[in-house]
């Protein structure tokens, strides 16, 4: 797994254990990877996640709306396709976007669905 070093945008071939740069010897605790291929992978499962949530929470609008079902719990998971279209969308552009791609930080990966 390449990695790129924060302070002077070198990229090493791993990750350096003792997390200080060959490059410039800067020791540094926040290196970015740099892995195009497991980026794009995660971002693409966290993109289904949001499809997924998209899908329940427009049944669940369907429900409220065609059938008159007035629980609280339905209306309040319709409002989640609103985060979901956004997370999807930025995921969608950082993904065609491989020309600004100079690595990530885990939290880059995380989504904003509770697991
Ligand atoms: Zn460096």
């Amino acid at each position: 797994m390449k990695a790129r070093c924060p302070n002077c945008q070198e990229i090493t071939k791993t990750l350096p254990q003792s997390g200080v740069c060959p490059q410039c010897d800067q020791f540094s605790m926040d290196w970015y990877v740099y892995d195009w291929e497991g980026f794009v992978k995660n971002k693409k499962v966290l993109m289904w996640c949001d499809v997924g949530v998209f899908i329940i929470s427009i049944t669940s609008l369907f429900f409220c709306l065609f059938y008159s079902v007035n629980e609280l719990i339905l209306w309040l998971a319709s409002l989640l396709a609103i985060p979901a279209m956004f997370s999807f969308h930025s995921g969608y552009a950082a993904v065609r976007n491989r020309q600004n791609y100079n690595g990530h930080r885990a939290k880059c990966l995380s989504s904003w669905i509770p697991f």
